[in-house]
């Protein structure tokens, strides 16, 4: 803290790590005597550069852009890259951290990185997207590479900034390698990499309710946050399975769906945000749905909640209203969601609490995928990778309940998703010496 002061939400997600970790390493003392905290909570390198680009009417505007490559103990780094004003280096540098454990829960072979900037893909054309986009890969390609670092998308970067960074650094680079992932299906792509982030959240969220013999997701009413990519495929699959998705939301407000998302609204939902790229209030007004001006969903009674938009939209007081009216299960499909208060009031009411970094873990794990089948040269069926997608979520879910389970039976997904996101990272660091 005394080092970056001005760093709350690396502070927060270091916090969390490390109070639950700590038990664990007063028992195994050879990793604080070989220095693994002091060198995983500093990035490995942290890239900040300028990224001009002109407007459609001709002015010249600056952004700035990053990339903290946090950790390659394990992997080349891996992460997405986040478009959204409230980007700088310290929320950044949390979401890399956090990607270190997430991506050695997964199983595959994948170091930690996050990247963006603070440009506003909102109210921009196609055009200036374009620009800003290849201007943004101008000096990226120099730092990035199939065997080095491999982006992805996040909040703000989708299918359409993807393939523009991918066309510019094609062009700059001169090769056709599995740099990026979550490219379309027609140049590289996997399939089920845009449904896998929700997916993979509402298959951990069945495991959890397993454990707990809570039955499965068929007839529950889940509150989901969010209404980008994440929230987008979370919904559908809880659809998918029986439950009753009653919200969805974006920073404006939140839709109330009091008897459940049709099939009609979802299709809907879909051509709104990513085709019209509209906001989520035409929908309740295009439906008759209400409107909640302003609010987040966690006043809604619900059995599940699926918090999907981004970190800190759940605090203690949200936590407060969800257990008063009955939600026993909350699964994050965003990163760091829950404040550390809100944590602390779920796991004292012993209801099943899955952080991020496990159940949000499917996105990462499919994009592992997707550098599998470029490296092969072939492509899996949707059939294939959701298969997989599915056996990781499981295995993710029996590492964290290994490591998480106590003495009375309850599982503290937090202190099992670091205690078992963290050994891998560390052993391999002990192996490597000091680097
Ligand atoms: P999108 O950009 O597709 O959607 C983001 C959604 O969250 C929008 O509905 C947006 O509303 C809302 N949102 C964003 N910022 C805020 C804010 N400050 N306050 C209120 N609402 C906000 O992003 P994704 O769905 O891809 O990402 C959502 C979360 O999931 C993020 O935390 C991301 O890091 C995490 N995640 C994503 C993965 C992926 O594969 N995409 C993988 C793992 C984690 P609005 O339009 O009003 O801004």
């Amino acid at each position: 803290k005394r080092r970056d002061p001005d760093q709350p939400e690396f502070h927060q997600a270091v916090e969390e790590v490390l109070r639950s970790l700590w038990p664990f390493l007063e028992a195994n003392p050879h990793y604080l005597e070989a220095g693994i905290i002091e060198r995983i909570v500093e990035p490995e390198r942290a890239i900040l550069f300028r990224v001009p680009w002109q407007d459609d009417q001709g002015r010249t505007r600056v952004n700035r852009g990053f990339r903290i490559q946090m950790s390659s103990a394990i992997g080349p780094y891996k992460g997405g890259l986040r478009f959204h004003p409230s980007v700088n280096l310290g929320v950044l540098k949390f979401l890399a951290f956090e990607q270190v454990f997430k991506n050695s829960l997964t199983t595959l072979p994948m170091g930690g990185g996050k990247g963006g900037s603070d440009f506003d893909p909102k109210g921009k054309s196609n055009a200036e997207v374009m620009r800003f986009c290849q201007s943004f890969m101008t000096e990226l390609y120099r730092h990035i590479g199939a065997d080095c670092d491999v982006p992805a998308g996040d909040i703000g970067v989708g299918a359409r900034e993807i393939g523009y960074m991918y066309g510019q650094y094609k062009r700059l680079a001169n090769n056709f390698t599995s740099v990026f992932t979550g490219k379309g299906i027609s140049y590289g792509g996997s399939l089920i990499r845009p449904e896998a982030t929700g997916y993979g959240c509402v298959y951990f969220a069945e495991e959890m309710l397993k454990d707990r013999r809570k039955g499965g997701i068929d007839g529950k009413r889940v509150a989901i946050s969010g209404s980008g990519n994440v929230a987008q495929y979370a919904a559908r699959k809880v659809m998918d399975m029986g439950g009753i998705v009653v919200s969805l939301s974006d920073s404006e407000g939140t839709l109330f769906a009091e008897t459940g998302l049709t099939d009609e609204q979802w299709d809907y939902l879909m051509d709104l945000k990513n085709v019209r790229r509209g906001r989520i209030r035409e929908m309740t007004e295009h439906f008759g749905l209400q409107f909640l001006e302003g609010q987040r969903p966690w006043t809604l009674a619900c059995d599940i909640a699926l918090p999907c938009a981004t970190q800190n939209e759940l605090d203690a007081n949200d936590a407060r209203t969800l257990l008063k009216n009955g939600c026993f299960c909350v699964a994050e499909g965003a990163n760091m969601p829950s404040t550390l208060d809100a944590v602390d009031l779920f796991i004292d009411a012993g209801i099943l609490y899955a952080p991020g970094k496990a159940s949000n873990a499917g996105g990462v794990a499919t994009s592992g995928l997707e550098m599998s089948q470029n490296a092969m040269r072939l492509s899996w069926t949707a059939g294939e990778v959701d298969e997989r997608l599915h056996a990781i979520m499981q295995s993710i879910h029996h590492a964290c309940v290994s490591y998480g389970r106590e003495e009375n039976g309850f599982v503290n997904y937090v202190k099992g998703a670091n205690i078992a996101g963290f050994v891998k990272v560390a052993d391999a660091m002990l192996a490597q010496g000091i680097v």
